[in-house]
């Protein structure tokens, strides 16, 4: 059972997750906890002002989030009762102070400092969930996800390496699960096999979950969030989005990718391989059904099931004349992206053009650089992709036509399709994006 920031928010949010957990204790749950809602923002924002050299104001910005964490503590814990939490807390503000101060000095390196210092944030929150819990009668015990989770060494991104990990979590957890505890980690932080600190990206911590789930071969894997389940499009886009009951694997790794944070991309991955259904839930509404993300979704073809979206895009062109009738062009458009360790989205290619879309900017000027010496190149920011996801796309008439149609007054810049049999990706400004949404929302749902 994984839980997402917002559900372990504050007082009444902890309040939820003991009701969800306890109504499931004779499944024999792992609970695996993201950080307090805002946390993880507030642990970079700090970061952010320790490289600058301002340490004091860094480490003051966290003192609010320090007493959320206590008022949760207060509330739940009887005064005077052991309590681990307490001395975490203490722990982690020395740690922290340290960390940033190494920070403001960059005594060690900054991305290892980093992820050292926004994994506080599921520390944190797993500590402080499995205090709660056991105030209130489970037999829950905090495990430390750096000693269970082992991946390599690209910080603040790290993969997960699986025989490591798959053994680490049986041989700790399955004693413990068999002896009746309920195990609490933090999703999102994870070590390297020198035991350093590493994080898996923002949003991780489905992917932690994931993972757990299919090191123990788990009957279900339960992404506890804030919405029911995934939905037609983003709710906060559109007021009138509704709850998709059943999605293939396929179809839920495409939504991810493309924006639909509510799962995280990767957390498809270890349950597709291990066959495990993964079910969307609602902590506020815990009585509704959900999501089921399936193997197969069983249902008919030729059906749209979710639009996605991703704002914050550039778009690259690349036009030579070279390319028209060589091979091994792309191949030396694509080794400039592999330098700059940079992901492309879509793309989309003519005789002499290429046009690829990126939402990570961090390397820009340096492919840009690189590529001009390949051909004329054009930057242009500010677009968003849009996603339309449903099984059996490709091989539906009409469809692209009917989606066209529907918005024959935007201008796109950019179409794929045929790649995958479940999408069709197109690009458009992104200040146009949220009316292309709900328009295609009203006329396919
Ligand atoms: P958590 O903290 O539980 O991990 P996230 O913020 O990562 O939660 O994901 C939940 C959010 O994802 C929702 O509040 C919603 O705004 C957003 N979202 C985007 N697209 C969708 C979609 N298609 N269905 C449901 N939620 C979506
Ligand atoms: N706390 C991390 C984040 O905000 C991981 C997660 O919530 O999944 O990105
Ligand atoms: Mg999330």
């Amino acid at each position: 059972m994984k839980f997402g920031g917002t559900s372990v928010g504050d007082v009444a949010a902890f309040e939820r997750v003991f009701h969800i957990v306890s109504s499931q204790i004779e499944r024999r749950p792992v609970v695996v906890v993201s950080a307090m809602t805002k946390v993880t923002d507030a642990l970079l924002n700090a970061f952010e002002m320790a490289k600058k050299g301002e340490f004091a104001e860094a480490f003051a910005s966290l003192e609010s989030h320090f007493e959320r964490h206590v008022s949760v503590a207060e509330h739940f814990i009887p005064e005077g009762s052991s309590n681990l939490f307490d001395a975490e807390l203490q722990f982690a503000r020395e740690e922290l102070s340290d960390l940033l101060m190494r920070t403001s000095r960059r005594s060690l390196p900054l991305s290892m400092l980093k992820d050292a210092i926004v994994s506080y944030g599921e520390q944190l929150s797993s500590r402080l969930l499995a205090e709660v819990l056991k105030a209130k009668g489970v037999n829950a015990r905090q495990m430390d996800s750096r000693r269970l989770v082992v991946t390599d060494d690209e910080f603040g991104a790290a993969q997960p390496l699986w025989e490591e990990t798959r053994d680490l979590v049986r041989l700790d957890l399955q004693p413990a699960i068999a002896s009746g505890e309920v195990p609490v980690m933090g999703g999102f932080i994870a070590a390297n096999r020198a035991g350093e600190t590493t994080t898996l990206g923002r949003g991780g911590s489905d992917y932690s979950a994931a993972l757990v789930a299919a090191a123990l071969g788990a009957s279900e894997l339960q992404i506890w969030t804030d919405v029911t389940g995934v939905m037609t499009c983003d709710p906060r886009i559109c007021g009138e989005a509704r709850t998709i009951p059943v999605l293939s694997y396929e179809e839920a790794a495409e939504l991810a990718y493309f924006g639909a944070k509510v799962l995280h991309p990767k957390t498809i991955k270890p349950a597709v391989d291990h066959g495990i259904p993964v079910r969307v839930c609602n902590t506020f509404e815990p009585d509704e059904i959900g999501t089921m993300v399936l193997a197969e979704s069983g249902e008919s073809p030729n059906k749209i099931k979710s639009i996605a979206h991703k704002k914050n895009i550039t778009i690259l062109r690349i036009t030579s004349a070279r390319m028209l009738g060589s091979y091994g062009f792309m191949s030396a458009v694509f080794q400039v992206f592999e330098r700059y360790r940079t992901v492309i989205d879509v793309i989309s290619t003519s005789e002499v053009s290429i046009a690829l879309t990126l939402d990570n900017t961090a390397e820009i000027e340096k492919i840009v650089a690189d590529l001009s010496r390949l051909g004329d190149v054009e930057s242009e920011p500010g677009y968003a992709v849009i996603c339309v996801v449903g099984d059996g796309l490709r091989a539906s008439t009409g469809l692209a036509s009917k989606i066209f149609s529907t918005i024959d007054d935007v201008n796109i810049a950019l179409v794929s399709h045929g790649a995958s049999s479940v999408n069709l990706t197109f690009v458009v400004r992104e200040g146009v994006a949220p009316e292309v949404i709900k328009k295609l929302h009203r006329v396919f749902f």
